[in-house]
């Protein structure tokens, strides 16, 4: 059954007629239709979250860790229902969907747990020069946090910063993708439904960039936007105008090596799940290996074969589905006409059927070619012969991007030490994504891939302002901030900083 807001959603006052209808993209059905909130209705619901904001943070920790306890039960207990809605809106499979609900409400645990003990107040040792101070440092929420989400997993990739949010005592209005829009507005709901005495403090506006626009320029403490890099650029220009302090979660090109004594198998099964499960429409999915000419065509053989028992689809036994986007199976149309005709060879796929794109592997394709160096967004892979692993490693570190990654290694140490050179915010030994689902783990990129962190203890910090504050116990018998300080202060402690530092060459 399609999925109305209009009854209480944030722009039942505002007399726009311009509605957002949200299809099925395996079967064109509708899944919702919603209100495309103009800059008013926004700005509206702001305000509301600003009260709520305020409310929230006056409940303290353990009072918001039992709210969001309740939340997070109420997504466990209707997971089936959300997960369904994932699969009808986003197209991904039923199990892909539950997996992507569990995470979430993983993280929705993790953050809840250690909050306090990550933001909450603690004393640090003043120092020598400002013995007779206690120092206090704490972590005070922004207030109002604008997250503004992708639709390839509208419930793993906004709860990074929703959860993180609230988590710090801040008030959340979501806008969710154009995309997928049912599924911000049933976590809304299920906010409302979970913590029915705090109901603004998780708000869903809906509508294209424009509604985001808005959000940005609501006057929010801060924006966490997960998108494209071309959107996070106008998303930081909009902000720029009222100096709101962005988060940016960009796109990825990540890359795996294979070293010569990895084990293929696992490698291979390992590059076809990073590769081509939610379609390839993931931001740390693997576009790119790098395998040794030791393991090359075991490694190739490896991965043709899995790839030829993946079937695309919207039934039960698909392992993976449509293109959320009708326009994305021409960008993987684009990439693989360019590495073709720039000397790749095809040995998997290749064809797009509709909103559905065949398992792709491109063998050899040039480092100049837009299949290596652009962010595909689909179910494909290009594997590339290097001399070695240290080769591989040059070849992952020469992209704009930076996301995620990952090495397969025999030996723990030679791992540890190429996914540490490793330029991205994120490495998987002998696996792959896994750091995703670790809530202790910051979540973030470097260059085009963006700034900032989700997840972990850095997530906490992140939706928040450190406060610093001093309180003197007893006045010092030599002021040194004051213009009574007497003449010879200055060169006491001159004498004093040259014992005390100046030995250090
Ligand atoms: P997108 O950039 O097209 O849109 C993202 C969101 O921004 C949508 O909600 C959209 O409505 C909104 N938006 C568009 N224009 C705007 C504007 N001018 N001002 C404010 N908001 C605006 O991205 P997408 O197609 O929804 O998502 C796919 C991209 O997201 C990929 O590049 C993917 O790699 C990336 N992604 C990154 C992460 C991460 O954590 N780094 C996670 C998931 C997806």
């Amino acid at each position: 059954m399609p999925l109305s807001e209009e009854s209480d959603s944030p722009s039942a006052t505002v007399h726009t007629p311009a509605r957002l209808e949200s299809t099925d993209p395996a079967t064109g059905d509708v899944v919702g239709v919603f209100p495309v909130h103009d800059a008013d209705a926004v700005r509206a619901t702001v305000e509301r979250a600003r009260a709520a904001a305020e409310r929230w943070a006056a409940l303290g920790y353990a009072e918001r860790r039992l709210r969001l306890a309740a939340y997070r039960g109420h997504l466990a207990r209707r997971l089936p229902e959300l997960a369904d809605l994932v699969h009808r809106e986003n197209g991904k499979p039923h199990d892909d969907a539950v997996l992507e609900v569990t995470l979430a409400v993983d993280h929705l645990a993790w953050a809840a747990g250690h909050a306090a003990r990550t933001l909450g107040p603690r004393r640090v040792r003043p120092g020598l020069l400002a013995a007779n101070q206690a120092a206090y440092l704490e972590y005070r929420p922004l207030g109002v946090v604008g997250v503004i989400g992708p639709w390839n997993y509208p419930v793993f990739t906004p709860m990074g910063s929703i959860a993180y949010a609230l988590a710090a005592g801040n008030a959340v209005v979501f806008k969710p993708s154009e995309h997928t829009p049912a599924v911000g507005a049933w976590l809304a709901a299920a906010w409302r439904a979970a913590v029915p005495d705090v109901p603004d403090a998780v708000q869903v506006v809906t509508g294209y960039g424009e509604t985001g626009a808005a959000l940005c320029r609501a006057g929010v403490g801060k924006i966490a936007f997960t998108g494209s890099a071309p959107t996070g650029r106008r998303v930081m220009a909009t902000c720029a105008e009222t100096l709101t302090p962005v988060l940016m979660e960009l796109g990825g090109k990540d890359a795996m090596i294979v070293d010569d004594d990895a084990d293929v198998a696992a490698a291979a099964d390992a590059a076809v799940w990073g590769a081509m499960s939610n379609a390839g429409q993931t931001c740390i999915g693997i576009e790119r290996v790098y395998a040794t000419s030791a393991v090359y065509d075991r490694f190739v053989g490896e991965v043709t074969r899995r790839v030829a028992d993946l079937e695309p689809g919207s039934h039960d036994r698909a392992a993976y589905g449509p293109m959320t986007m009708a326009g994305q199976g021409d960008v993987v149309r684009r990439h693989v006409a360019d590495a073709l005709a720039a000397g790749g060879r095809l040995v998997a796929g290749g064809t797009v059927d509709g909103r559905f794109v065949a398992p792709t592997v491109l063998l050899d394709v040039p480092e100049t070619s837009a299949a290596v160096r652009e962010e595909t967004f689909g179910p494909t892979l290009t594997i590339t012969r290097v001399a070695d692993a240290e080769e591989g490693l040059t070849r992952a570190n020469a992209s704009s991007m930076g996301l995620g990654g990952s090495v397969f290694s025999g030996s723990a140490a030679r791992a540890m030490d190429l996914a540490r050179r490793m330029r991205s915010g994120m490495t998987s030994i002998n696996s792959v994504l896994t750091f995703a689902s670790v809530p202790a783990l910051p979540f973030g990129g470097v260059g085009d891939s963006g700034f900032g962190r989700i997840h972990g203890e850095d997530g906490l910090r992140e939706f928040s302002r450190a406060k610093a504050i001093t309180r003197q116990r007893f006045a010092l018998p030599v002021p040194l901030m004051s213009f009574a300080r007497p003449a010879p202060a200055a060169r006491t402690l001159a004498r004093v900083t040259g014992l005390l530092h100046g030995r250090h060459r």
